[in-house]
């Protein structure tokens, strides 16, 4: 049985939870370095990419999490998730750090505040129909490094999916639907 990780610090968690448990995997909440011990794969999800930060250097989370992801564990990371391992962030809060895993740039809040959120359906590297995706307070992918390519665009051009190697990151929240199937296609990457 197949056992991922879901970084458990704040945001949306229970709805990758629920997605995962759906599709048979066997799920760990993520919040101290020991739950890390035994995951085939990890899941960043959204919420505000600054408490990640902090609250993983606190836990003594964040060192381990990147030592993991750059030895391969296979990561799946959306909208805040995404920003939280970028190499390089574009309006990041003072003294924000990342795990600076992804050879990306982002810039945070690239489509404006909550109230500009909004919800469309994206073609995806490697899924077959559009799958829907919701934007909240999202970035987008400004800069991709060589190892890393997008994989999916928006209307206008501007990437909001990107992967490179193991990881898979998408600026919006695909678990918000319900629509397993880009976790699925991520699932079937590994
Ligand atoms: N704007 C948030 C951040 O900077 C991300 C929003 C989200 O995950 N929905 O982390």
């Amino acid at each position: 049985m197949v056992r991922v990780g879901v970084l458990a610090l704040q945001g949306g968690v229970s709805e990758h939870l629920e997605i995962l448990r759906g599709l048979g995997v066997t799920t760990v909440e993520v919040r101290r370095p020991a739950d890390l011990e035994g995951l085939d794969a990890i899941v960043l999800p959204g919420g505000e990419s600054t408490v990640f930060d902090k609250l993983a250097r606190a836990f003594g989370l964040a060192g381990p999490l990147k030592a993991g992801i750059e030895a391969g564990l296979p990561t799946l990371a959306t909208c805040a998730g995404l920003i939280y391992l970028a190499r390089r962030v574009l309006d990041a809060a003072p003294g924000q750090q990342t795990l600076e895993v992804l050879d990306v740039t982002v810039a945070r809040n690239a489509f404006g505040s909550q109230l500009d959120s909004f919800e469309t359906r994206l073609q995806v590297e490697g899924v077959a129909e559009p799958a829907p995706a919701t934007f909240i307070r999202a970035p987008v992918v400004t800069e991709i490094g060589p190892d890393a390519h997008g994989v999916c665009r928006l209307d206008d051009g501007r990437t909001v999916g990107v992967q490179q190697g193991a990881i898979t990151g998408y600026a919006f929240h695909p678990e918000e639907s319900g629509d397993p199937r880009l976790h699925i296609a991520w699932l079937n990457s590994w």
